[in-house]
């Protein structure tokens, strides 16, 4: 059992993981972007050393882009054959590679114009695929995969089972005659506000497991929710506009679940909510249609036909017309719109709107990586330095109130990784999707449980069951091979 990564190797961007079996089958796990910008980005058009025509199988875990945005590209250079995922993963991966792809197109249209004024338009890349790309690759889409059932895929049993990260989100228990093998995907928080914990994993012969949090621990659940019903009330008394930037897919669910209970409650004064979103509203189509997934007391209110996801106040924003309008309402409302880490979307004009009127509340419930745009507004409010960013070509002073809420994460902090671990006997671990530093920092952990734990090597290929690496770092791994800090939390 070997494998080669092409991404998420050493970083927590571009999942992309070859599994090849004895006897030859080649299945990949997951073909995600690059996310984070410069010379990451710039690994999307890498081309790879096998044929993706030769490929059995592709299996996806999750509909985050960085786990499905390359599938595109695997399908315009030859791939042809099936991608299993569950049947909430095809739902949302519908929705996920249609904007990406509108945002690929539309990205380039914007650099040809800017480089047809300096004479350069020969230099810019082309799309990586377009919707057309998209809807021949979701046609290869087999959502057959259901929790806990055991599948055929290329001569490979595989078990899918709940991973507890987002909608549909699974881990998979791979077995054949090579060995038993559990790929862990993204793993949830074990405090969300919509996913049941992960399911216990059986034991295994080895783990490829997930590390984006593996330093460190999330506060609790009941701590996040006063933590966002106080920035939500100080924010109403503050009495201008409450920006909330968020991702499409998950946290703004979470988010509208968490204003509604809020608001029912009666902690939080019902004041008009905007989901400025068009992709997050597409989204929670899927999280109606497979309610059963989700926390019990969601699920319930889905089935005695209430809507989970829509304070009373709510208003979904569609057009980019209806978006301006916003900006004419008078008075203290919720405007939730992507994307989440501020770098492009309509939150922009928002922020560019409000950002300088004191009486404006920043909530942040997203990770911002420290070259976004969300990442420089924090850094400014850190130093209590009165800022200023620059946002749609303009320079906009920040006077915004900021609230920064660290707990919403979809990924498992250390607690839940090693609670994952803790069933799965005494596998050879294989860490995935997490920065040196951070993959480094967990390792003893390993080694204190007994476990053996190596790091998996950018695109060099790893006997799973082999004796691996001395101190669990492939030879002549250096600390600066980290990526710039983004976290892959799937774009909008
Ligand atoms: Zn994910």
């Amino acid at each position: 059992m070997r494998l080669q990564s092409f991404g998420a190797a050493c970083t927590v961007t571009g999942s992309m993981h070859l599994l090849t079996l004895d006897g030859g089958r080649r299945i990949l796990i997951d073909c995600g972007l690059f996310q984070g910008g410069g010379d990451l980005e710039a690994r999307n058009h890498e081309t790879y050393p096998f044929d993706p025509a030769d490929l059995d199988a592709v299996i996806l875990t999750h509909a985050h882009l960085d786990h499905v945005g390359r599938l595109p590209l695997l399908v315009n250079r030859g791939y042809r054959g099936p991608v299993y995922c569950t049947p909430p993963t095809a739902a949302l991966a519908g929705t996920v590679l249609l904007d990406s792809a509108r945002l690929q197109v539309e990205g380039y249209r914007q650099q040809v114009r800017r480089a047809r004024r300096q004479d350069r338009e020969h230099e810019v890349l082309p799309p990586l695929y377009d919707e057309e790309d998209v809807h021949r690759t979701l046609a290869l889409l087999r959502p057959v995969l259901e929790f806990g059932q055991r599948s055929e895929v290329a001569g490979l049993r595989v078990t899918p089972q709940r991973a507890g990260h987002i909608l549909g989100s699974a881990y998979l228990l791979l077995e054949s005659a090579d060995g038993r093998l559990i790929m862990s995907g993204d793993l949830g928080n074990r405090e969300s506000g919509l996913q049941p914990d992960f399911t216990p994993p059986p034991q295994a012969d080895a783990v490829v497991i997930e590390t984006t949090y593996a330093n460190r621990s999330h506060r609790a659940w009941p701590g996040t929710l006063a933590e966002f019903s106080e920035a939500l009330r100080q924010s109403v008394r503050a009495g201008g506009k409450i920006l909330i930037p968020s991702f499409a897919i998950e946290r703004s669910q979470t988010i509208l679940h968490t204003l509604k209970r809020l608001m029912d409650s009666g902690e939080v004064p019902r004041i008009p909510v905007f989901l400025d979103s068009p992709m997050a509203a597409r989204a929670t189509h899927a999280y109606f249609e497979f309610g059963d997934e989700l926390l019990p007391e969601v699920r319930d209110a889905l089935r005695a036909g209430e809507d989970p996801f829509a304070p009373s106040t709510l208003h979904v924003v569609l057009t980019g017309d209806e978006s301006q309008r916003i900006n004419r309402y008078d008075g203290p409302a919720v405007i939730l719109a992507g994307n989440g880490m501020m770098t492009g979307g309509r939150i922009q004009h928002h922020l560019r709107h409000h950002l300088w009127k004191p009486g404006t509340s920043l909530i942040i419930v997203s990770y911002q990586s420290p070259s976004s745009l969300g990442g420089q507004i924090v850094a400014g409010a850190d130093t209590l330095q009165r800022n200023t960013v620059q946002i749609m070509g303009e320079d906009i002073a920040v006077r915004a109130q900021i609230h920064t809420i660290g707990g919403f994460s979809a990924h498992a902090d250390q607690d839940d990784l090693l609670a994952f671990l803790s069933s799965t006997g005494n596998p050879h671990v294989w860490l995935v999707h997490g920065e040196v530093a951070v993959m480094d920092a967990f390792l003893p952990q390993l080694t204190a449980r007994g476990l053996k734990g190596d790091i998996v090597p950018d695109c060099q290929e790893v006997d799973l069951l082999g004796s691996g690496f001395s101190g669990g770092r492939p030879p002549g791994l250096a600390l600066d091979a980290t990526s710039a800090g983004v976290q892959a939390e799937g774009g909008e």
